[in-house]
């Protein structure tokens, strides 16, 4: 047996979790030492920020219902400007991670300290990982700054997420424990969350796509969804983050449809130089191969099953191979174009994933 060595380095953040937490929002916002909070959502959860804002009465300074994916940078100076304007002395991102986005790029430039409220299994709200857009470049970066202080997990305001963004959602954040357990700078605290992250997940999707108002499922969902946060916040991602960051930034595909399409190829590239890694993710999913575990999950439940069907041109392969394969994050296995490029055309096919 090998002699362990690793660094493990834990990020502060208080987590406040249950069916109902939201109750605990003041006593958050007073524990941060504010008094008035801007609350940041996307135009669509306008209505839940509005909410929000009249739960916390006078300790609400106002609404900011402009988050947008990519996290426009001409967006980020108007929310601090607006912040400063109603004397707002913390902010609390309701949403996704383009609402918590917006949330850490704010951190990232002003001294005002971020209480997150997900309501999405993306895992932004546990990490030091912030993107901003500028004349079309995203431009992404790691800083304790950004790091929420404290983070709501209110299972009931999962239950509006539709089933199928709660499904590739779901696998996004899987995707983060996928990559945590082969990560280089890996260690046993961040593999058991991984671990236990992916099987909570595993076991609570398919219940949620058929019962979407199902609270247990919901509940194990975003307990999942905060492990697997934790990991993607605490190790370095790999050959899949990378894949989906190109297809996302340069080719413009939804963030989690992407994610939960590239998986299993990602992983099938990856098995033979991960095993151990291969062997827990099977584990958790409860299946005997882990590309095709993840493949199944998806097929079985409805999520998109190719490239294609999200947008995709499949002139686009070449150049979307060739920028994978330029400047990649460190991998278990070597970055090779020809593989690459063979399991680009099996998730633009959606085929199931094989050797490459
Ligand atoms: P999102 O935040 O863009 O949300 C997608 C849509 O779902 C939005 O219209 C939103 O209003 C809606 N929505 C969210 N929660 C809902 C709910 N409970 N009910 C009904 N509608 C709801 O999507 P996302 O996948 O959460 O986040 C994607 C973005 O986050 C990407 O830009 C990605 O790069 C970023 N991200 C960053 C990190 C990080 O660590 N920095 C990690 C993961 C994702």
């Amino acid at each position: 047996m090998p002699t362990r060595d690793f660094v493990y380095s834990a990020r502060a953040a208080r987590v406040v979790f249950g069916a109902g937490s939201l109750q605990h929002l003041e006593r958050e916002v007073l524990q941060l030492k504010a008094e008035r909070a801007l609350i940041l959502c996307s135009p669509e959860q306008h209505a839940a920020g509005e909410a929000l804002a009249a739960r916390l009465g006078s300790r609400a300074a106002g609404v900011f219902a402009r988050a947008v994916m990519h996290v426009p940078v001409e967006l980020v100076d108007e929310a601090r400007d607006v912040a400063h304007e109603l004397n707002a002395d913390c902010a609390i991102a309701l949403g996704g991670g383009s609402a918590i986005g917006l949330g850490k790029a704010i951190a990232l430039t002003s001294a005002l300290p971020i209480l997150a409220i997900p309501t999405t299994y993306a895992g932004s709200e546990m990490t030091p990982i912030f993107g901003m857009t500028e004349d079309g470049l995203k431009r992404t970066g790691t800083d304790p700054r950004v790091l929420p202080k404290t983070v709501i997990y209110d299972v009931d305001l999962t239950l509006t997420l539709p089933p199928q963004l709660s499904l590739t959602s779901g696998i996004n954040a899987i995707a983060h424990a996928a990559e945590g357990l082969y990560a280089r700078d890996g260690n046993p605290v961040i593999a058991l969350m991984a671990e236990e992250g992916i099987a909570a997940l595993a076991r609570a999707l398919p219940h949620i796509c058929a019962h979407p108002d199902d609270t247990a499922a919901r509940s194990d969902a975003l307990y999942g969804a905060w492990l697997c946060g934790t990991v993607l916040g605490s190790v370095g991602m790999a050959l899949h983050h990378k894949l989906c960051h190109t297809l996302g930034g340069t080719f413009n595909l939804p963030h989690a449809a992407t994610h939960t399409i590239v998986l299993p190829y990602a992983l099938a590239y990856n098995a033979k130089a991960a095993p151990e890694a291969m062997t827990r993710i099977a584990r958790a999913i409860g299946h005997d191969d882990a590309p095709g575990g993840v493949y199944e999950l998806a097929r079985a439940n409805g999520a998109p099953a190719s490239l294609k069907e999200i947008g995709m041109k499949e002139d686009d392969l070449d150049r979307a191979a060739r920028t994978a394969c330029a400047n990649p994050y460190w991998n278990p296995r070597e970055i090779q174009y020809a593989p690459i490029r063979a399991l680009l055309q099996d998730a633009y096919d959606g085929v199931s994933p094989r050797e490459y």
